[in-house]
Parts: structure tokens; sequence; C-alpha cells
């Protein structure tokens, strides 16, 4: 176990831009704004995802593709550092028109119809992620 402590530094409240790539924007949130570490939640709707699984033998993610109208029930992740570039973790939950959900590792592929995001920025500390 790893505890650390940290500060809450700025906060974001954004809406993404119709038709952008949802992983990349929050990226760009980040990054256009010098922010190193933070967590962020996101609601609203996608014209599709892409999601990943984790398969825990190979050791590498399997994407499955969701072609279609989306909500966004969540998504929540976090900001770090991986050498100089800022890496998004995020994980998605998304329900299709019957209700019915999905969920994993956020992608890049998953286009943006709607999304209201909110950051909180961390100070004190860095998120810093290696090669495990
Ligand atoms: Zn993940």
């Amino acid at each position: 176990m790893s505890v650390m402590s940290a500060t809450q530094g700025r906060m974001f409240v954004c809406r993404l831009d119709f038709d952008s790539d949802l992983l990349d924007s929050i990226r760009e949130i980040a990054e256009e704004r010098g922010v190193k570490s933070a967590t962020f939640t996101a609601i609203g709707a996608v014209k599709n995802a892409v999601v990943g699984f984790y398969d825990q033998k190979e050791r590498k993610y399997r994407d499955l593709t969701l072609d279609r109208p989306l909500e966004v029930l969540n998504c929540s992740g976090n900001v770090g550092m991986l050498g100089e570039q800022i890496i998004v973790h995020a994980h998605i939950t998304l329900s299709d028109v019957e209700g019915q959900a999905y969920g994993g590792h956020l992608m890049k592929g998953t286009r943006v119809f709607a999304v209201e995001l909110v950051m909180k920025e961390l100070t004190g500390i860095e998120l810093v992620r290696e090669f495990d």
C-alpha cells in the first residue's frame, strides 16, 4: 500500500467539444493548464466508445468497441506523469437505449457527443507512473 497526502489545487469545470476524442480532451485540459496531478469525474453522452479490459495473464488490454450512442453514467480517473508526458488513466461506465451497462478502461477512439467534466488538481504530490 502507498498513501500520499495531497492538497486540492485549482478546480476546472469543463464542457468538452462535440466529436472530440474523450481521452485526448481530458489530457488537453491538463496539458494546456500545466496540471501534473489531478482527479476528475465526468458525465454525459458519447457517439461511440472503445473500452479496454486488462488481461492479467496476457498482460495487455483487450479492446471492446461499442459503435453506437451511449450515455456516460460515470467516467472517473486521474492525471499523472510518465517522464515528461501527461498520462490520463480513466475508467468509464456507459449505458445503451435498453439501460444495459458496459464499462472498462477508457481507450482512445471514444467520441464525445456532450460531456461535462470536473477536474481537481492535486498539489503537494506527484503521481508518477513507471513500468511495473
Ligand atoms: Zn485502467
